[in-house]
């Protein structure tokens, strides 16, 4: 047991993960539904869980708009090392006689409740398995933050019949998240909650995160049908104008009479491909309530400053994305001819 548990861990970390856990049956009992490793492998004993770091540097360049597709390409990159390695571990236990089943990082979803892969439930919760097996901690934000990167990691795991040893929780005292708030701060669509907790307790372990409002919200804003903050002076990396609504059940419908505009805009450079997106495909436009929170409280506050003083992106014909001042912003669409400015902003 102890073995084949350094062995995975060490799979993980030498192929690119900065931290490595593993949860079990045990450790994850009593937990929400997506911790039901059964779900994915009926014979499942255990999960190694790992984080992917993200470029620091290109998160700078992210919050000023200075590059769009630094931090995108990064975002892809670690996204398919953190697959990569789930496959890879998968690979390796199986051949050790050990049934496994690789975990997409992001981007798979559960087609039994209500709406289908609509409702965004994934087959299993990278993060529980995350916070549960000391990977990281829950920040206020909901999202897992590790001690050395915060929140700019990508999550991955792998589900397997193997008798693996649980690895514990990080200690209270190593979760950096002092509620500073700027997870709410630099999130256009109000997703967050930031006042109401919400708590999960697996194995026997209680772990709690501010509660958050629809999804739909993160949907509209961070799948970048829209992205101008309600002060008009900052966006997110999306070029879209409509109005952020204040209530949850608006949202859906914006979303709706927003997908023509979406579709009908320049799409060039990388794409995430999603099922759930029209087209198949997604732009990365926001990710900035995860992206601001490092562990340095400093840097956390230039990042904000840096993000609300970055102006408010535009699209220009080639569909190249460009950082303006909120007039020149006005003035760029309100120039457009009408067919092309509702690809952008209500009439
Ligand atoms: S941004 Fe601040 S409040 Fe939000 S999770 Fe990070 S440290 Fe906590
Ligand atoms: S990704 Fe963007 S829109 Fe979604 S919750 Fe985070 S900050 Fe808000």
């Amino acid at each position: 047991m102890e073995k084949i548990t350094r062995r995975a861990m060490e799979l993980a970390q030498c192929y690119g993960a900065s931290a490595v856990g593993i949860a079990t049956i045990d450790t994850l009992a009593g937990g929400p539904p997506s911790t039901d490793l059964t779900y994915v492998l009926p014979t499942a004993r255990a999960a190694i869980s790992f984080a992917v770091p993200l470029n620091q540097d290109d998160i700078e360049l992210w919050f000023s708009k200075k590059s769009h597709a630094k931090h995108f390409k990064d975002n892809i990159r670690a996204n398919v090392i953190a697959s990569g390695i789930s496959l890879e571990l998968a690979n390796y236990l199986g051949q050790k006689g050990y049934p496994s089943i690789p975990l997409t990082a992001n981007t798979a979803y559960r087609e039994e409740s209500p709406n289908g892969r609509y409702d965004e439930f994934p087959p299993i919760s990278h993060r529980y398995l995350a916070v549960r097996s000391g990977v990281g901690f829950f920040g206020l934000s909901g999202n897992v933050l590790t001690k050395s990167e915060g929140g700019a990691v990508i999550l991955g795991s792998v589900v397997t019949a193997a008798e693996l040893k649980p690895t514990d929780p990080l200690a209270a005292g190593e979760n950096y998240c002092d509620l500073c708030r700027l997870c709410t701060a630099v999130c256009a669509s109000g997703y967050i909650d930031g006042e109401n907790q919400a708590s999960v307790t697996l194995g026997g372990i209680d772990f709690s995160y501010s509660q958050k409002r629809h999804h739909s919200r993160c949907d509209y804003v961070c799948g970048g049908f829209t992205g101008l903050h309600k002060s008009g002076k900052w966006s997110t990396w999306s070029p879209g104008r409509f109005p952020i609504p204040d209530k949850d059940e608006a949202f859906y419908p914006a979303l709706i009479n927003t997908v023509g505009p979406y579709l009908n805009r320049p799409h060039t450079g990388p794409a995430i491909f999603n099922v759930i997106m029209p087209g198949d495909k997604v732009g990365l436009t926001c990710g900035n309530c995860q992206l601001i929170c490092h562990p340095d409280k400093e840097v956390r506050k230039r990042r904000y400053k840096v993000l609300v003083e970055s102006g408010v992106v535009v699209q220009n014909p080639d569909g190249s994305l460009e950082a303006v001042t909120p007039e020149e912003g006005r003035k760029r669409v309100a120039a457009m001819d009408a067919e092309t400015r509702a690809l952008y902003e209500s009439n």
